[in-house]
């Protein structure tokens, strides 16, 4: 690789998402992925809610996506523990949500690069700035060093590059997450629908991805005896199991049937919106995005939807500084790299502030029993943000 490219460090949604843009707006980058392979099994599927479209419009990969995927008609909250229902029809407020499989996500935008964009096997150690230079070293755990023009760390939750930033470390909510995908081979029988069971703190997902397959989670207390023992997919089937024994009997079955693939646990993290608030997310020629920047618990299912519309800003904002030929050896300058990483974190802090906020609000809320502090939780979510669908809104603009 010439010491000289764009650089993306890891190849998660934000990665190749940032990749595409760039290619689109005529920017060279490549991208760093320490797994040998893409990896598209892990996290079994995401929600896309219509911002999130917005953003794989511009990518220019909505359309084949849409085939993966059937729009839902309708969002269900269920209390079993009252037997209340709530229902909000997705038809009659034209919003477009679909869950898609992360496989058919990640495999789209990687299909769309060009070949030899992404390098497997490149585990990105530390980021230092040279003695006499002021491009980034890069330095990979087998030994080897890149010099980099330009490094936008799109390398998940536990960052190395937001680490070179001297960010805040993010923090842990005391929730954990399975995910898990079912295939149902003669079709199943649920609606196309976004249903939620609650019981105690206990939080089931159900989501159609279209007619034979379905999208599960379960967001539950963490316990940290379970962070070991929850790495093998039957305990984590059977603890889920064990876990939901007074839910429906076709939740059960649903987990029983779980392709064992696609089944994860994750103690939930975040970046604490205040931190969000003052965090320096670019220093010289180096920024982040994605989780890497903003990582939020999953209760509004935005966080993947974030970070495609930091991949659509992010090529922006280079382009409209006119560092299209940032890889080729022209005359860029510093300067210009900064303004436009000044520029994309200017037109992104407020935005991911307030998303994650009501995330944090709206995770702290499922996570806490009765008491003054759940009290506090609803006062603020009904001040804060009297329109709770509105983060759905978003436009993040055209490419
Ligand atoms: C339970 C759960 C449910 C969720 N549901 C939704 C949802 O419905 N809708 C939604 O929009 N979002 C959802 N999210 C959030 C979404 O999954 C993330 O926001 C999204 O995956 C972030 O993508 P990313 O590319 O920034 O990071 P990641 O997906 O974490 O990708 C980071 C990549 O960087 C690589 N990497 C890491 N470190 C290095 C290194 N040192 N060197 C080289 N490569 C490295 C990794 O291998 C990985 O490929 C959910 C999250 C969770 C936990």
């Amino acid at each position: 690789m010439n010491d000289d490219e764009v650089v993306i460090i890891g190849a998660g949604i934000c990665g190749l998402a940032t990749a595409l843009a760039l290619h689109k707006k005529g920017i060279k980058s490549v991208v760093m992925e320490r797994a040998e392979s893409l990896r598209n099994v892990t996290g079994a599927a995401i929600g896309i809610r219509p911002n999130g479209w917005r953003a794989l419009d511009q990518l220019g990969v909505a359309e084949t996506l849409r085939r993966t995927a059937i729009p839902l008609q309708r969002q269900r909250v269920i209390s079993l523990d009252g037997g209340r229902q709530k229902e909000i029809s997705l038809v009659r407020l034209e919003y477009e949500i679909r869950c898609l499989r992360r496989k058919d996500l990640i495999d789209t935008l990687y299909a769309a690069l060009p070949l030899d964009t992404v390098k497997f096997g490149c585990q990105l150690e530390s980021i230092k700035l040279g003695p006499h230079s002021t491009k980034p070293i890069l330095r990979f755990i087998d030994g080897s060093s890149v010099i980099a023009k330009v490094v936008i760390g799109c390398d998940g939750g536990k960052s190395i590059v937001s680490e070179f930033l001297n960010l805040k470390p993010t923090k842990m909510f005391p929730l954990c997450a399975v995910r898990g995908l079912t295939n149902y081979p003669n079709g199943h029988s649920y609606d196309y629908e976004f249903a939620r069971f609650m019981k105690d703190n206990v939080i089931i997902g159900r989501i159609a991805i279209d007619d034979n397959s379905v999208y599960w989670f379960c967001s539950l207390p963490f316990n940290p005896k379970d962070e070991k023992g929850w790495k093998d997919p039957e305990v984590i089937r059977q603890s889920t199991l064990e876990l939901l024994s007074d839910f429906p009997q076709e939740i059960k079955e649903m987990i029983e049937n779980t392709d064992m693939e696609s089944l994860s646990f994750t103690h939930l993290r975040y970046r604490a919106p205040r931190d969000l608030l003052t965090g320096t997310f670019c220093k010289g020629t180096v920024t982040v995005a994605g989780d890497a920047m903003h990582v939020m618990g999953p209760f509004l299912g935005q966080g993947g939807s974030a970070a495609l519309e930091d991949a659509v800003v992010l090529a922006r904002t280079m382009a409209q500084l006119g560092l299209n030929n940032v890889g080729s050896g022209s005359k860029v300058t510093i300067h210009g790299v900064e303004k436009a990483f000044n520029q994309f974190v200017k037109q992104r802090r407020m935005r991911i502030v307030w998303l994650s906020l009501q995330t944090y609000l709206t995770g702290m809320l499922s996570g806490t029993s009765l008491g003054p502090k759940k009290i506090l939780y609803i006062w603020l979510l009904k001040v804060l943000f009297p329109n709770p669908n509105g983060h759905i809104d978003y436009d993040c603009g055209e490419l």
